[in-house]
C-alpha cells in the first residue's frame, strides 16, 4: 500500500522552500476577465527559479537527504525542466548532481544543466535503456534517484505553488493545472482540497497524449506511446502510482487541448501579459478559455507552469510556421 503525501507535507515543503524558491506573482488580466467573463488568477511559475515550478519539488526532495545521501548526491534522468531543477537544487544545497540526458537533447538544455554545475551523462535514446543506465549509475555511485513526478517529496514541493496561489487570491471556484506525469496536479490538488474544499480541480494535458484522461476513466494507469505535441513538458507516457492515487481521489476531471490552442495561449500571454510562456505552460489556460460556462462568473486559478522555450522555436510557433 502506498502512503500518499498529504497537505501537511505541502506545509513542511513550503517551510523548506522559504528563502530558496521565489514566491512567484499572482497576476491578473482585465482583458482575459472581460473576454471570458471570469476572474482569473494566474500563478506565474514561469518566473520561478530556473524558469519552472519543478524547482519546488526538486529542492524539497533534496533538502530531505540525510548526511550520507548529501555526500553522494542526487541523480535524475530528464531532458527537460526536471534536469535543471535537480542541478540547481543540488548546487544550492551543496551536493553533487548527475543528470542522464539523451545525446540529442537541445544544446541549450545541456548547457543550462552543466551551467548549474551538474555532471551530465549522455545516452543514446534509440539503443540504450535510460532507466537501467540511471539505476546502474545510482548504484555505482551511491546516489539517490529523484524521479520527475512520482515521488512524495516532489509532489509535496509542487503543491506549494497552489498553496501560495490560494493564500493570496482567496478561495477559488476552479483551478486549472498543466498535467504531464501528475506531480504538479497531484500537489495542487492536496493544497486546493485543504484550502478551498469546494474548488473544482482540473488537470489539463495535450490532446495527443491523453493518457491521464484515459486513466481517470478506466480507473487504472493507462500507458501510451510518446505523444507528438508541442507541449514537450507533458510528453509523458503514463501517470505514476502516487500521482494517480491523488488524482483519482481529488481531481474532478482531466481535460485536453490541441497544439493550436496552446499557440493561442502563448500569443495571449506574450501580447497581453508580456510573458514568455513555454507551450506546456499554456495547457491550463487554454482549457480554461475553452471551458465556457464552467468559468463564467467564477474565480478561476490558472497555474502557468514554466517559461523555458528556445527563442527561435518560440518565434516560429508564434509566427505559425
Ligand atoms: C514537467 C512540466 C509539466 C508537467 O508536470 P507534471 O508534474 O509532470 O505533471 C508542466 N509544465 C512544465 C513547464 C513542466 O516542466
Amino acid at each position: 500500500m502506498l502512503t500518499l503525501p498529504t497537505y501537511d507535507d505541502v506545509i513542511a515543503a513550503a517551510a523548506r522552500l522559504q528563502g530558496h524558491a521565489h514566491r512567484t506573482p499572482v497576476l491578473r488580466s482585465a482583458t482575459a476577465d472581460a473576454r471570458w467573463g471570469a476572474q482569473f488568477f494566474f500563478k506565474c511559475e514561469n518566473f520561478q527559479r530556473m524558469g519552472a515550478f519543478k524547482f519546488r519539488g526538486a529542492f524539497n526532495a533534496l533538502a530531505r537527504f540525510d548526511d550520507a545521501q548529501r555526500r553522494a548526491g542526487a541523480i535524475a534522468f530528464s531532458s527537460g525542466n526536471h534536469a535543471q531543477a535537480v542541478a540547481l537544487a543540488a548546487r544550492l544545497i551543496g551536493m553533487p548532481a548527475l543528470i542522464v540526458m539523451p545525446t540529442d537533447a537541445p544544446a541549450a538544455k545541456l548547457a543550462a544543466t552543466r551551467g548549474y554545475g551538474a555532471e551530465v551523462v549522455l545516452y543514446d535514446r534509440f539503443t540504450e535503456d535510460r532507466e537501467a543506465l540511471t539505476r546502474r549509475l545510482a548504484l555505482e555511485r551511491g546516489m539517490t534517484l529523484i524521479p520527475p513526478y512520482d515521488h512524495p517529496d516532489v509532489i509535496a514541493g509542487q503543491g506549494t505553488a497552489a498553496k501560495e496561489l490560494i493564500e493570496e487570491a482567496g478561495p477559488l471556484d476552479a483551478l486549472y493545472v498543466c498535467l504531464g506525469g501528475g506531480g504538479l496536479t497531484g500537489g495542487s490538488a492536496l493544497s486546493a482540497r485543504a484550502l478551498a474544499p469546494a474548488c473544482r480541480i482540473y488537470g489539463v494535458e495535450p490532446e495527443a497524449g491523453n493518457d491521464g484522461q484515459q486513466s481517470l476513466r478506466a480507473g487504472r494507469i493507462v500507458h501510451i506511446e510518446t505523444p507528438r505535441t508541442i507541449a514537450d513538458g507533458a510528453q509523458t507516457q503514463h501517470l505514476g502510482d502516487y500521482t494517480f492515487g491523488i488524482i483519482r481521489r481529488d481531481v474532478d476531471d482531466i481535460l485536453t487541448v490541441g497544439d493550436a490552442q496552446l499557440v493561442e495561449g502563448m500569443r495571449f500571454f506574450a501580447e497581453r501579459m508580456k510573458m514568455v510562456v513555454e507551450p506546456t505552460g499554456c495547457l491550463a489556460f487554454a482549457a480554461a478559455c475553452a471551458a465556457g460556462d464552467a468559468v463564467k462568473g467564477r474565480r478561476v486559478g490558472v497555474i502557468v507552469s514554466g517559461g523555458n522555450v528556445d527563442l527561435v522555436r518560440y518565434a516560429a510557433l508564434l509566427a505559425g510556421d
